[in-house]
C-alpha cells in the first residue's frame, strides 16, 4: 500500500564524516530528518556512501545534543542555562577585559576542519580583522598542514593538483601512509572500480601496517615507521640509474635538480632497504612502476603527522616532478584531506600562519591586501600560535581565554595531559559545539550550542577542490544557532564593547560571506570570481580554480607546466632522511603506531552513539604480532598496560598480523567518553614539523606490561 507522509521532502547536502566530500540527498518528515542516500549527481560519490554516511540519518536523533548556552562563573560550580544574550555579553566582557589588560595575543581561538568555509572565515575575520591576533589555529593544523607546507615549497601554492577521476586513468597508483579503504571509503570503491576495469594498473601501497588497503596492493611496502623520505629517495636514486626521468621536463619547469641528484646519490637500494626495512627489490619494482606511469600518489596522515612532514610530502612529489607526472590525466600527487573542510579553511586562511585566499601572514603585501578587503588599519606581523603552541601558552598564562569550536582538543591532541592542564589553567574556556559528549566539554566555562549536519548552511571544499553546497533539512533543535551566527553576533557585541561606530560583520546570511570570501580569491591560484550560490544550484558542485567569466572550474592544475614559484618553476626540495621524534630502546621497545577504523570517526561523539558502528570494532584494542606475544606469554584478550613517559593506557590485547614484530597499533577514536583513561593521543610527543607545526601524532616508543587482574 501506498504510505503518505506529511511534509515528506528531500535535500541535496554533502556528507560531514570526510574529506572525500560525498553528496547526500536528506529526506525530511516534517522537522525530523529520516533517512539518507547517496547523490548520484555528486562527482565525488554517484549515489554511493560508506557505512558512515549512510547512517548520517540516525545521528540526527541523538540525545547527545546541547540545547541551551550555559556558563558558569567560577570553576566550583556546575554550568547554568542562560540565555544567549547573557552567554555572550559575559564573554564579550571577559574577551574585552583580557584585551585591554594583557593585549589581543592573550586570547586564541581553536576551531575546526568541520566547520563551513562561511563559519571559517568569519572565525578569522574576527580575530585577524577586529581584535588584532593571529591566535586562530584549528584541528586541520593536526591533519593537514604538512601536505599544505609540501605543496607550497615544491609547486608555489597550497593545491592539489589532480582529481578522482585521474584514479580511472593512471597506469600505477601509490598510496603512501593512507588506510584509503577505512579512512576514504568511497575513494578506495573507485580504486577497487579502477582495478577491476584495467587489471594491468598497479597498486602500490607505503605503510608499516598491513592494513585492508595494503592487502589489496600488488607491492606493499612495510616500511619501519618514518623512513618514507628515505623509500622516496631511493626510489628516485633507481629511477636515476635506470633512465626513468623525464629529463625535458626536469630542465623546463623545475629548479634545484642537480642538488637534489647528489643528495639521493647515496640513497642506493641496499642502504634504503636497510633503513626500511623491505627487500631491495622491490624499492627496484616499486620506481619502475612509478617511472613508467602515468602515475597518481595519494597520501594522507601518514606522511603528515610526523616531524619531517613536509619532507615527505615534498620527498614523494620529488618524485612527480622528476618523471614529469603531474599536470595530465592519471597523473600527479593528490593530498587526501581527512576532514570535511579542510580545504575551505586553508581558502580563507583560517590558520595562524595563513591569511584569506591562500595568502601568506609573513607577507606584508597580503597582510595589506586583506586588510583592505576588510576594511581595517591593518593585519599584526606577529605570527599566531599553531596547535600545541597554542596550548602549550594557554598552560604558561600567555594566553589567558580559549574559543574552542566544533572541535575536542582534549581528545585529539598530543601529549593530552600537558593539555588538560592547560584547559584547567585557562581564566576562561569558550566551548562552541553541537554535542556535549565530548572529553572538552567538562573544560567549559560557557557553551554555546550549535547547530550540525542537516540543519547548517554553506559551502565545503573536498580533497579535490570542489566546492559543494551544504543545506539545511531540518531546524536547529532548542537554541542552537549556527557558527558563522554565533560569532556574528559575539562580533558586533565587542564592536560596541570597542567604541566602534559600525561594522565589519554586516553579514545577514551565509550567501554574502561566501560573496566576500570569492573576492578574496581574485588572480589568486584558487581564483574563483566566477562561481556563487546561483551556479551552484544550477550546475551543482564545481572545482576551483573557477574565474570570472569561465563556465566551469579546472579538473587539474599545471597542465602548461608553470608552477607558482619565481620564474614559473617547481623547485625540487633537498632533504635528508631523519628519524621519528621518539625512538625505541630497551626500556620502550615497541613502535605504537595510531590510525582509524572502517566506522568510527574521530573522538566518537557523532559515530560512537550508534550501536551499528560497532558491529566492524566493538571495543579499543592493541594489536599486537604473534611472535611478540608469544616472547611475551600474552594470549588473545589479555589485558596489558601501554606506557611511556607521557601517560599509560590500559587495553585488551588482539592478535593480528597487520602489525610486524616491534609494531603496536591502537585506534585513535577512543577517549575518556567512551572508555576508562585517556586515548592513546596521550602517549604521543608533542614535537612537530619545524615549516608545517603538525604534531606526530601517528607514532611513539613504549613499553608494554601484562596485567593480571584480582
Ligand atoms: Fe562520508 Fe567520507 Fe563515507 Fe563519503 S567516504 S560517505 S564523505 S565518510
Amino acid at each position: 500500500p501506498v504510505q503518505f507522509y506529511p511534509q515528506r521532502r528531500e535535500t541535496r547536502s554533502t556528507c560531514c564524516y570526510c574529506g572525500v566530500g560525498c553528496g547526500v540527498i536528506i529526506t525530511t518528515e516534517g522537522k525530523q530528518i529520516v533517512d539518507v542516500k547517496g547523490d548520484p549527481e555528486h562527482p565525488a560519490n554517484f549515489g554511493r556512501l560508506c557505512t558512515k554516511g549512510s547512517t548520517l540519518h540516525l545521528t540526527a536523533k541523538l540525545d547527545a545534543r546541547a540545547l541551551h548556552p550555559e556558563v558558569r562563573l567560577s570553576r566550583d560550580l556546575p554550568r547554568e542555562r542562560v540565555t544567549w544574550d547573557s552567554a555572550l555579553d559575559h564573554v564579550v566582557d571577559r574577551f574585552a577585559d583580557i584585551i585591554q589588560t594583557h593585549g589581543p595575543d592573550a586570547v586564541a581561538f581553536y576551531i575546526s576542519g568541520q566547520l563551513l568555509t562561511e563559519d571559517y572565515y568569519v572565525f578569522n575575520k574576527l580575530a585577524k580583522g577586529l581584535i588584532g591576533t593571529n591566535n586562530v589555529d584549528t584541528n586541520s593544523r593536526l591533519c593537514m598542514s604538512s601536505a599544505v607546507a609540501g605543496y607550497k615549497v615544491t609547486l608555489g601554492a597550497d593545491a592539489p593538483p589532480a582529481c578522482y577521476e585521474d584514479i580511472d586513468h593512471t597506469q600505477c597508483l601509490l598510496i603512501a601512509g593512507s588506510n584509503t579503504a577505512f579512512a576514504h571509503p568511497i575513494v578506495f570503491r573507485r580504486i577497487e572500480d579502477a582495478k577491476a576495469n584495467n587489471p594491468d594498473m598497479k597498486i602500490i601501497v607505503v605503510d608499516p601496517r598491513r592494513t585492508d588497503t595494503a592487502q589489496f596492493a600488488d607491492l606493499h611496502l612495510a616500511i619501519l615507521p618514518g623512513t618514507d623520505v628515505a623509500l622516496f629517495h631511493g626510489m628516485l636514486h633507481v629511477m636515476l640509474w635506470e633512465g626513468l626521468l623525464d629529463m625535458a621536463y626536469i630542465r623546463n619547469h623545475t629548479e634545484g635538480f642537480e642538488a637534489l641528484k647528489e643528495t639521493v646519490r647515496e640513497y642506493t637500494p641496499k642502504m634504503v632497504a636497510d633503513i626500511c626495512g623491505i627487500r631491495e627489490a622491490d624499492i627496484i619494482q616499486a620506481a619502475k612502476w612509478f617511472g613508467a606511469g602515468p602515475t597518481l600518489s595519494m597520501y594522507c596522515m601518514g606522511l603528515n603527522q610526523s616531524i619531517h612532514g613536509t619532507d615527505k610530502n615534498a620527498a614523494l612529489i620529488n618524485l612527480h616532478l622528476a618523471t614529469g607526472q603531474i599536470g595530465k590525466p592519471g597523473a600527479g600527487p593528490f593530498s587526501l584531506t581527512g576532514q570535511p573542510n579542510a580545504m575551505g579553511g586553508r581558502e580563507v586562511g583560517g590558520m595562524a600562519n595563513l591569511l584569506s585566499g591562500h595568502r601568506d601572514l609573513a607577507n606584508a603585501e597580503h597582510r595589506a591586501e586583506v586588510a583592505r578587503l576588510w576594511g581595517v588599519p591593518d593585519v599584526p606581523a606577529s605570527p599566531g600560535k599553531t596547535a600545541v603552541e597554542m596550548f602549550d601558552a594557554v598552560n604558561s598564562g600567555e594566553i589567558k581565554a580559549i574559543w574552542i569550536a566544533c572541535t575536542n582538543p582534549a581528545h585529539s591532541m598530543p601529549d593530552l595531559n600537558n593539555v588538560l592542564a592547560s584547559l584547567q589553567n585557562a581564566e576562561l574556556v569558550v566551548l562552541q559545539d553541537a554535542f556535549n559528549n565530548t572529553d572538552s566539554n567538562q573544560y567549559a566555562d560557557v557553551f554555546l550550542p550549535a547547530s550540525t549536519w542537516g540543519e547548517k548552511e554553506g559551502t565545503v571544499t573536498n580533497s579535490e577542490r570542489r566546492i559543494t553546497r551544504v543545506r539545511p533539512a531540518a531546524p536547529k533543535p532548542g537554541e542552537a544557532r549556527h557558527d558563522w551566527e554565533a560569532v556574528v553576533d559575539f562580533a558586533q557585541r565587542l564592536e560596541q564593547k570597542l567604541g566602534k561606530t559600525s561594522t565589519l560583520f554586516n553579514y545577514p546570511n551565509t550567501e554574502t560571506i561566501f560573496n566576500e570570501h570569492r573576492e578574496s580569491t581574485r588572480g589568486r591560484d584558487l581564483d574563483i570570481t566566477g562561481l556563487s550560490y546561483k551556479i551552484l544550484e544550477a550546475q551543482g558542485p564545481q572545482q576551483w580554480p573557477f574565474k570570472d567569466g569561465a563556465s566551469s572550474g579546472e579538473a587539474r592544475l599545471y597542465t602548461d607546466g608553470i608552477f607558482q614559484k619565481p620564474g614559473g618553476k617547481a623547485q625540487f626540495h633537498n632533504a635528508v632522511y631523519k628519524a621519528t621524534a621518539d625512538k625505541t630502546d630497551a626500556r620502550h621497545p615497541f613502535h605504537l603506531l595510531t590510525g582509524r577504523l572502517r566506522d568510527q570517526w574521530h573522538g566518537m561523539s557523532r559515530t560512537g552513539t550508534l550501536a551499528q558502528l560497532y558491529n566492524h570494532a566493538e571495543e579499543p584494542v592493541v594489536s599486537m604480532h604473534a611472535d611478540d606475544m608469544q616472547r611475551r606469554q600474552i594470549k588473545n584478550g589479555d589485558i596489558v598496560k601501554i606506557s611511556n613517559k607521557r601517560g599509560s593506557l590500559t587495553i585488551k590485547v588482539q592478535q593480528s598480523d597487520e602489525v610486524k614484530p616491534a609494531e603496536l597499533f591502537i585506534p585513535m577514536h577512543w577517549g575518556r567518553q567512551f572508555m576508562h583513561g585517556l586515548g592513546v593521543n596521550a602517549l604521543m610527543p608533542p614535537a612537530f614539523d619545524k615549516t608545517s607545526k603538525q604534531p606526530e601524532l601517528k607514532h611513539t616508543a613504549v613499553k608494554i606490561e601484562k596485567r593480571t587482574l584480582p
